[in-house]
């Protein structure tokens, strides 16, 4: 599913892609045209996802990829400009959650939420950057932010602070970025159904002392316009949307897709 955008001859790079949303944008983007590099911490899992792709008649190859790993990252990306002959499009996805007041943090767990997300994101950016610089056409870069880039929900500190602190990513690559063509967005979904979704609705309701179902819908639905999950097709779409738009117009922007949870 393309929804009309193209993205022939050109080539993405999607982190997370084993699993729930960078599957779904991998898929979408290989479905519109582009060859993609699925990369994830589980390489057997990206490995398997891009094989489906490819039965299906895309281009995709899947690597192991740590995305707080430097070197991985650099190999990661040079494996995108070995099968692809460069890179176009990253879409820093990769992510965990983890639900638990401030005060029961440890340190250990702060820095290793606040390494995927945002270290993680740096990586990837850093690598894009320095190989659409040289190859001169430009790029597009996508960081997976989220409803919770634009609001805060309690038991979510690391998370919250280090997906608004990709709205801030963003901004400043947009700018540099800017004159040599590269343009970046912040996708901010809300809650899509996913296995970092459906892992955290058992601890949310013992923490709040409420039912999985109050979970649903006291906590995750309760501000959506019609009590809608936001689905994976939904980002997937999205992603393309960004991705393949035809100018640099459209930069520096956080894109909410969450059934109206958040309204600018
Ligand atoms: P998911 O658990 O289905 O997929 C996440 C993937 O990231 C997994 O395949 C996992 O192996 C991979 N990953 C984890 N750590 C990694 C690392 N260090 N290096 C490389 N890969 C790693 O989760 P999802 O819901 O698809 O989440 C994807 C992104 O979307 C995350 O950034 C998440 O914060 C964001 N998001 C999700 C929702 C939601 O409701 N599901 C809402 C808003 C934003």
């Amino acid at each position: 599913m393309s929804g009309g955008h193209r993205l022939d001859g050109k080539a993405a790079l999607v982190t997370g892609a084993a699993s729930g949303i960078g599957r779904a944008i991998a898929e979408a983007c290989a479905a519109a045209g582009c060859a993609v590099v699925l990369a994830d911490l589980n390489g057997p899992g990206a490995g398997e996802a891009a094989s489906a792709i490819v039965a299906a008649g895309g281009r995709a190859i899947g690597v192991a990829m740590d995305v707080t790993d430097e070197q991985q990252v650099e190999a990661g990306f040079d494996a995108c400009t070995t099968a692809f002959g460069g890179i176009d499009i990253v879409v820093s996805n990769a992510g965990i959650q983890m639900v638990k007041p401030v005060q029961e943090f440890t340190f250990d767990e702060w820095r290793r939420m606040i390494g995927i997300h945002l270290d993680g994101a740096f990586l990837c950016t850093r690598a894009a950057l320095r190989r659409m610089y040289a190859a001169g056409r430009g790029g597009c870069i996508l960081y997976m932010g989220s409803v919770h880039s634009k609001e805060a929900s309690a038991l979510k500190a690391p998370y919250v602070s280090a997906k608004h602190a990709l709205v801030g990513l963003a901004k400043a690559v947009a700018k540099e970025g800017g004159p040599q063509g590269v343009r970046t967005n912040v996708i901010c979904p809300g809650f899509v159904k996913t296995p970092l979704v459906l892992a955290q609705i058992p601890e949310l309701a013992r923490r709040h002392g409420i039912s999985e179902d109050e979970v649903v819908r006291t906590i995750m639905l309760k501000d959506t316009v019609d009590n809608v999950f936001t689905t994976v097709e939904d980002v997937a779409q999205t992603a393309l949307f960004l991705a393949a738009f035809p100018t640099d117009a459209l930069t520096g922007q956080s894109v909410v897709v969450s059934h109206g949870w958040h309204m600018e």
